[in-house]
């Protein structure tokens, strides 16, 4: 079967054991890998298990990355992708897929020999590191979009919590240890970490507690902003391989983070105040009033800019280092309806294709639909609490409805009020 000096007919490779087809056509393990890791995309679509980060960083640790600069997705790509997953947030869509490809490129032209003429004549311009900044209420989609970006372009993804990072020496977590969820993620190959995407979550909550860092000794707040700032300015940073404190014993990897991009999201609860005062103290003479009319005084986030992350308590020299600053909207009522049934992974398509294992079709009543989403703003739950209401539905039928013998099923809203009202308030905002 394997026959050494045949072509891959798909990538020409003479260099592997190839598997024969029947009309003298060959195949490599390479491109079986490839072929595996697409179908495996093609069905991930409706996948129950999207929460898990293991599932994104399965594809990253068996697929060479191809960097090459014709192969790379383009912005369009990367947001048509993102689109089958988020709903709305149009700009922070193109804002990180344009950043995200200019990453990409940045990697491609360092590793490539083979620039056209055109590139050439920049050769003295060095493309800097565009990490991005988020800015969005909880529960919009700031975590999604940075998973789906990296179930896209299948590199080692990792998330880190701001909140748990305090300055090195005091109880927490070293800012190291960051990256070494990277380096876990691609099954500890330097190479690959070094070209990977930490999402770094509620980075708000590493903001300077107060103007005057005098006072107290501020361990989780510019402590950790002056720690991180050494990450997100690339430079190589020695990083416990197995996490936990830095111990003189312990062996360190050294890993560059030049080429490592870095995410960050954060809530920034009452920053809309700053936003306001800013737009005030500029919004002065004589167009002022018609300009503030045109204000949209509900969605103030829509206006943020590099100062008022600053007067929110982030440093400076952090802001510098992520150049690339976007914002998400609140999700209304029509996002939120989408969101349970239009996403690839939507809550809903999944319940179907749970039941569908069983031989069960299921459907949802429009009416039924609209009742979860209204008990979601009424519960002031978001985008998180459609995943708990629409379990709270569930829970006895996924019990039952397995050894009903039945084909179809439809949810009613009636059903979903007997059910919601006999759940716990409090349980129910628990979920969230
Ligand atoms: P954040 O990081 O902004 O706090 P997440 O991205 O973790 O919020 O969102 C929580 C959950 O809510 C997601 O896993 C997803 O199920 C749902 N969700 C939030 N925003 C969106 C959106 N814009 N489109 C689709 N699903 C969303």
């Amino acid at each position: 079967m394997a026959k050494q000096k045949q072509r891959c007919s798909f990538c020409g490779r003479t260099d592997m054991p190839l598997i024969e087809g029947e009309n003298g056509s060959a195949i490599c393990p390479y491109c079986v890998q490839q072929i595996h890791a697409l179908i495996d995309g093609q069905f991930d679509g409706v996948n129950n298990n999207e929460q898990n980060p293991r599932t994104a960083n399965k594809a990253a640790s068996g697929i060479q990355i191809d960097l090459s600069l014709d192969k790379l997705p383009k912005p369009q790509q990367i947001k048509a992708f993102l689109d089958q997953y988020v709903i709305g947030q149009d700009e922070a869509k193109k804002y990180l897929s344009v950043a995200v490809y200019n990453h990409y490129k940045r990697i491609a032209i360092s590793k490539s020999n083979k620039l056209t003429g055109l590139v050439n004549q920049y050769d003295d311009v060095e493309i800097e590191k565009s990490n991005i900044i988020m800015v969005g209420s909880t529960g919009t989609g700031k975590t999604l979009l940075a998973r789906t970006i990296a179930k896209f372009l299948t590199v080692p993804f990792a998330i880190a919590d701001a909140t748990v990072l305090t300055e090195a020496g005091y109880v927490g977590e070293d800012v190291e240890n960051v990256l070494t969820k990277l380096y876990q993620a691609a099954d500890c190959d330097l190479e690959k970490t070094e070209m990977g995407i930490v999402f770094i979550d509620e980075i708000d909550k590493i903001a300077r507690k107060s103007d005057n860092p005098s006072i107290t000794r501020d361990v989780s707040g510019e402590g950790v902003q002056q720690g991180l700032l050494k990450l997100l300015e690339g430079s190589v940073v020695n990083v416990p391989p197995k996490g936990g404190r830095k111990h003189p014993e312990q062996e360190f990897v050294h890993i560059n983070t030049q080429n490592i991009l870095f995410i960050c999201g954060g809530a920034f609860d009452g920053i809309e105040r700053k936003i306001a005062q800013r737009l005030n103290t500029q919004v002065v003479g004589f167009e002022a009033s018609e300009q503030a009319q045109k204000i949209d005084k509900k969605d103030l986030l829509q206006y943020i800019a590099p100062q008022d992350l600053k007067s929110f308590g982030l440093i400076p020299e952090i802001i510098g280092r992520l150049p690339i600053l976007t914002y998400l909207h609140p999700l209304d009522r029509q996002a939120l309806r989408s969101i349970l049934t239009e996403p690839k992974n939507a809550i809903i398509k999944q319940y179907q294709k749970l039941l569908a294992m069983d031989g069960v079709q299921l459907a949802f009543d429009d009416d039924a639909l609209d009742y979860i989403v209204d008990k979601a703003i009424e519960f002031k739950l978001g985008a998180r609490g459609l995943r708990g209401l629409t379990e709270t539905v569930m829970m006895d039928l996924m019990y039952e409805i397995p050894q009903k013998n039945i084909q179809h099923f439809t949810v009613t809203k009636a059903l979903c009020e007997q059910k919601i009202t006999r759940a716990n308030i409090s349980q129910l905002k628990s979920l969230k």
